[in-house]
């Protein structure tokens, strides 16, 4: 996929976005776009930046490791599973973890900010689905916020979720997620892909998470 293709996508999904957003009542500004770059070369995130991106997102660590260092300043967030093994990669590589989904992760990652003066942003995952194998259950959610609050390092800044793979379960999940976040507060709910933001905008999501919208397909790993 060559740099027009990329920058036309960004640009069209942020058309589509405001669009949408005005559809809902809402203003394209309360919303951001966290550009996925798993799987993608140095170069594309490059281009996805020339072109506009201020946040992206990876699922691995020994990814954005070979990858960050070549990269404009932008902000950085780790949306993968967390190994608390990983803890203090994930604290030195990113600004903000937005898969914290149980205690171990909060102790691992706030043990390793700490250590090195860093306040982290994080942002709770909610499990909203049967098809997510991560993410707290939603009753957890509130303990969850609670350790963050009493934590050293870290502060809790809202709550991610994953919607379900079946469309039909998409708005009921999607307003599981808004409650436990109405719950929890913050100013994030980072909520929606590439096949389900508009219902996610429609539910409240203050960031959309995008990542064939903007680089095509991605190869199954
Ligand atoms: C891969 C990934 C995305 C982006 O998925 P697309 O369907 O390509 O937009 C968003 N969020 C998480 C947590 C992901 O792992």
């Amino acid at each position: 996929m060559n740099a027009t293709t990329i920058a036309t996508r960004l640009h069209r999904v942020r058309d589509d976005l405001a669009a949408h957003a005005r559809a809902c009542g809402r203003s394209i500004d309360g919303i951001d776009v966290l550009v996925v770059t798993k799987q993608q070369s140095t170069s594309a995130i490059i281009e996805a930046i020339a072109a506009g991106a201020t946040q992206i997102g990876e699922n691995y660590v020994q990814e954005a490791r070979a990858k960050f260092a070549d990269l404009p300043p932008v902000r950085r967030h780790y949306i993968g599973h967390i190994q608390t093994n990983k803890a203090k990669a994930l604290v030195e590589l990113f600004d903000c973890v937005q898969s914290v989904d149980r205690l171990d992760a909060i102790t691992a990652l706030d043990r390793a900010a700490t250590a090195i003066g860093k306040r982290l942003s994080i942002l709770l995952q909610v499990n909203i689905s049967p098809s997510d194998r991560f993410g707290c259950a939603p009753a957890e959610v509130d303990a969850l916020a609670e350790a963050v609050r009493a934590s050293a390092s870290l502060q809790c800044d809202g709550m991610m979720a994953i919607g379900p793979t079946d469309p039909a379960a998409v708005p009921d999940a999607f307003a599981l997620a808004a409650a436990c976040f109405a719950r929890i507060g913050g100013r994030t709910l980072s909520l929606g892909m590439s096949g389900d933001w508009r219902e996610a905008v429609a539910a409240g999501s203050t960031m959309i998470r995008l990542g064939t919208a903007i680089f095509g397909p991605r190869i199954a790993r």
